[in-house]
């Protein structure tokens, strides 16, 4: 008998086994997509901080 679990993100049966290293996930790809989710969630962040920052670095080459 073989213990399955369902894949977070997109709900597929993933066996839980050495099989599926990235269970309870389906694949590395769900597991990041749902680490993301997590962690945009928590930080929300408002503004264009990072966008800024980019921006002003590519476009100020005297620096
Ligand atoms: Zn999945």
């Amino acid at each position: 008998m073989t213990t399955r679990v369902q894949c977070p993100t997109c709900g597929m049966a993933v066996e839980w086994s050495s099989s599926s290293p990235y269970r309870p996930f389906c694949s590395e790809r769900c597991k990041l997509i749902d680490l993301g989710a997590w962690a945009s969630e928590k930080h929300a962040i408002p503004g264009n901080e990072l966008e800024d920052d980019v921006f002003s670095e590519e476009l100020s080459p005297r620096h």
